[in-house]
């Protein structure tokens, strides 16, 4: 059973050398648990903060403890849980070939709904992420101008394409020419800006959003989310869902720069949590699921092979490798 540990905080980015790949037997499952074998992991921008020791929304990671994370996997052994061998179950594991889990703990996942490895992306925690944070937070109406920046990942991909469908004007900021790509001709979004093709944020954004900006939904902060504070309407809706480019950050920069932005347009700025919505995840998951079957939500996977390979899976996320929902294969069904 390999397992994944913590061997060092990280300063600044992490490498490989922040993770450490040991032998441990495989766990045996206690009254009341399950023994799952890992198939699909999740790598989480998340995740970064846990590596941390100070105070964070998460929880943080001792060094040399197991890391953890979204994992789809296989049920191999019972003791006195609602599930079997051979069925299929999401939940918080470990970065290894096989976790204990208490059965309340595990969620089922069916497989003939849509591919398991969904349960981690679009039909997960990312898509339930872009659902409750365009609808409940951005809330762009009908004719709204939505700015999403993060454009091509897991949680972006899909808030626009939620915003889409609540008939708002969607424009996307992403890494790459090929993910600009994506965002138009395969998502349906208005427009793409290659932020790595332009120091004018500004200007890009002016130019494909002339009317102004009524909801943006962030997930990179700094100098993007500057620009897009500048193109804001009166009465707008800012969700604050990741700030990535300052995870690896040693020094903050001083405060928000563009505040007097909010002042002038009477903007409301709100951060939050998915946690926070969990009773109604069931809800989302089943909207989504309609929308992914019916052809009004497309989504990608980038899948890393192999549990070996995992941090690399992990680092690319700083990097903008993936498009869509990055994933770790570890195992066939
Ligand atoms: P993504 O799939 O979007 O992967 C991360 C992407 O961020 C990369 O592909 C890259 O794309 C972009 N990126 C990386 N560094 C920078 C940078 N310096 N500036 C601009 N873009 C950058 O990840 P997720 O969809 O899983 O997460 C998106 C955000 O949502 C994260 O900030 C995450 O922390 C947050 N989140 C928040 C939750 C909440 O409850 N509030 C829940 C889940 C996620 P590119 O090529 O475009 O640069």
């Amino acid at each position: 059973n390999r397992v994944f540990t913590l061997a060092k905080r990280p300063e600044g980015k992490p490498n490989r050398d922040t993770f450490e790949l040991v032998e441990r037997d495989v766990p045996e499952p206690g009254p009341g648990e399950a023994l799952v074998r890992t198939l699909y992991l999740s790598v989480d921008p998340y995740m970064r903060d846990r590596m941390r020791a100070g105070e964070s929304y998460a929880e943080p990671w001792g060094v040399g403890d197991p890391l953890e994370g979204g994992v789809v996997g296989e049920v191999v052994a019972d003791n006195g849980t609602e599930f079997e061998a051979g069925d299929v179950v999401a939940g918080n594991l470990r970065w290894a070939d096989f976790s204990t889990a208490a059965g309340p703990d595990l969620q089922r996942v069916d497989p003939d709904l849509a591919p398991i490895s969904t349960a981690l992306g679009v039909l997960g925690m990312p898509g339930r992420t872009a659902y409750f944070g365009t609808r409940e937070v951005a809330q762009p109406d009908a004719g709204d101008t939505f700015v999403v920046t993060g454009a091509a990942g897991a949680v972006g991909s899909v808030a626009g394409q939620v915003a889409k469908l609540q008939g708002a004007r969607v424009v996307g900021f992403a890494g790459s020419a090929e993910k600009v790509s994506f965002l138009e001709d395969d998502l349906g979004f208005d427009a793409g800006i290659n932020y790595k093709e332009t120091d004018d944020y500004r200007a890009a954004l002016a130019e494909a959003a002339p009317g102004g900006v009524d909801a943006y939904f962030d997930n990179v902060g700094g100098p993007i989310t500057d620009a897009v504070f500048t193109q804001l309407n009166v009465d707008a809706r800012v969700a604050v869902c990741g700030q990535i480019s300052q995870y690896n950050a040693e020094e903050l920069p001083t405060g928000p720069r563009k505040l007097g932005q909010l002042i002038q347009k009477r903007a409301t700025v709100e951060g939050f949590l998915i946690q926070d919505f969990a009773p109604r995840f069931e809800q989302a998951t089943r909207q989504l699921g309609r929308w992914v079957q019916n052809g009004d939500i497309t989504y990608r996977e980038t899948v890393t092979e192999g549990l070996e390979n995992a941090p690399e899976g992990f680092l690319g996320l700083f990097e903008g490798e993936n498009i869509g929902k990055q994933l770790v294969k570890v195992a066939d069904r």
